[in-house]
């Protein structure tokens, strides 16, 4: 995933863009681009800067920003945050992406393109990079209008595909894309500056009024005329679950059926409906969360089965690890997951010697995380270890923006059974929640997007995505 960010008309663009930015971290932050608009002596120019997060991130980026601006003062500009689907994860590939073909423009995108090799090769567009950001921003850029770049994506594109645009008529446009997998949201702060960011909780610091969630389909664009907005509907929804699961911050907000809860009050919903699903009870039992992630369905589960919530895992680092491509050891040497596991959860071998160990995560993707996880239980001598996972079994690959594209790499797409998943992670048991126990929780679930756990597409799945379906 990726986070985006915008500000229009604002005296602290810079400050403001950097704020937003910062708490869009949790989406991704592999690299972190800002992208400006200045008017410099009468001649509106851009500043695109970039960091990886190895090279200095976030400060890096808005440091460079700042010395590139010099005495100019911004008014506007953009921000992205980077988690890498397609295209590496170099900085050649970080975004924002510049692009001038008709027009100038500057583009922060978030999602994945499914269909970007076919789109670039239909509209013969010239890309440097494996990027399907470079397809979008040169298709918007190759168009008379963003307005007209977007009809073409929303008739032609498969995927997900949140942007922002600053262009050289001085406009900022948000779109966030007609099936909404992904979330978008916009504020007004004191003095009518206009902001957008990905998830709600960006706009706390910031003292916003009017915070709102962008409909599927809808375009708010931002110029000296004022707001204006434009719907590209018609499309089924399909938001992705997986926000609401891993994703979103937890004091972010998610409209379930109309109404906004937060991100927290849902996960521990869910985990009070796995514990109603618990038939045994262990006096011996505790539960125990892979933090953070896992924090509020234990809490729900702990409640319900009675079994006590301990942190007996500690989290050892700030970052998802999950997200780092590129972590390494002192020496250089490129860490496996595992590994990386290993560095990051911590099992504290008093809480849990001798104990029954309910471990509650939020999913099971490779397994890297439960498996190491289990073995480190073991070693610290916990009497059985039980993986509760709320999200359902994934085992197909998902084309619209997670990180698990190739169905091979999915260990419920190879053994399919949690009798099997237990016995390869060496736990005594896992149970996941189903498809099916998610009304409970969602209402009407067609809205959503279960492709990974379903295999029910809500696009055609382009040829280039075919490591998604096939194992
Ligand atoms: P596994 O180790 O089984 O491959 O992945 C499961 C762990 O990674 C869980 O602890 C979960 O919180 C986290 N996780 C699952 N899916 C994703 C994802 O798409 N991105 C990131 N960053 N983390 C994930
Ligand atoms: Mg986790």
């Amino acid at each position: 995933m990726c986070s985006l960010s915008a500000v229009y008309y604002d005296e602290n663009a810079a400050k403001d863009l950097l704020s937003l930015a910062n708490s869009g971290t949790n989406r991704g932050d592999e690299s972190i681009g800002f992208g400006v608009r200045v008017k410099d002596n009468d001649e509106w120019k851009y500043i695109v800067t970039k960091a990886m997060r190895k090279d200095g991130g976030i400060s890096a980026a808005y440091n460079d920003m700042i010395v590139a601006l010099g005495e100019t003062e911004v008014s506007m500009g953009i921000a992205q945050t980077r988690y890498s689907t397609r295209g590496k994860s170099d900085k050649e590939h970080a975004q924002p992406f510049r692009a001038n073909v008709k027009h100038d423009i500057i583009v922060g995108h978030n999602g994945t393109l499914a269909n970007s090799r076919e789109l670039a090769k239909a509209y013969r567009l010239d890309c440097i990079t494996e990027s399907d950001t470079e397809v979008l921003a040169l298709l918007i850029s190759d168009s008379d209008s963003v307005k007209k770049g977007a009809k073409k994506l929303v008739k032609e594109a498969k995927g997900s595909y949140n942007f922002t645009v600053l262009d050289d008529s001085n406009i900022l446009t948000a779109f966030r894309d007609p099936m909404g997998f992904h979330p978008l949201w916009y504020g007004s702060g004191e003095k009518g500056e206009f902001y957008v960011a990905s998830e709600s909780s960006a706009f706390d610091s910031l003292g916003c009024s009017n915070v709102t969630e962008m409909k599927p389909g809808e375009m708010i664009q931002v110029s000296e005329n004022g707001i204006e907005k434009s719907y590209f509907g018609g499309r089924k929804i399909s938001k992705c679950v997986f926000e609401p699961f891993y994703f979103e911050k937890p004091w972010s907000k998610e409209e379930i059926q109309g109404n906004y809860n937060f991100v927290e009050d849902i996960r521990y919903k869910i985990g009070i409906l796995q514990g109603k699903k618990e038939d045994v009870f262990s006096e011996n039992g505790i539960t125990v969360p892979v933090l953070d992630s896992g924090a509020f369905y234990a809490k729900g589960f702990a409640e319900t089965t009675g079994m006590p919530y301990r942190e007996a895992i500690k989290k050892n680092m700030g970052s998802r690890i999950y997200m780092d491509p590129d972590i390494r050891d002192p020496q250089g040497l490129k860490l496996s997951r595992k590994e990386k596991v290993n560095l990051k959860h911590v099992v504290i071998p008093e809480r849990v010697i001798g104990k029954d160990v309910y471990v509650i995560d939020d999913s099971i993707v490779r397994s890297d995380t439960s498996s190491k996880i289990t073995e480190n239980l073991r070693k610290a001598k916990a009497k059985k270890v039980h993986w509760r996972i709320a999200f359902p079994m994934i085992k197909y690959g998902c084309i619209y923006g997670l990180d698990h594209s190739v169905k091979k790499d999915l260990i419920g797409a190879r053994l399919e059974l949690e009798e099997k998943i237990a016995e390869e992670i060496n736990a005594d048991s896992v149970k996941f929640l189903k498809v099916e126990d998610m009304p409970q929780i969602f209402g009407d679930i067609n809205n959503y997007c279960f492709a990974c756990a379903s295999g029910i597409y809500p696009t055609p799945v382009p040829k280039e995505c075919i490591s998604a379906i096939e194992l």
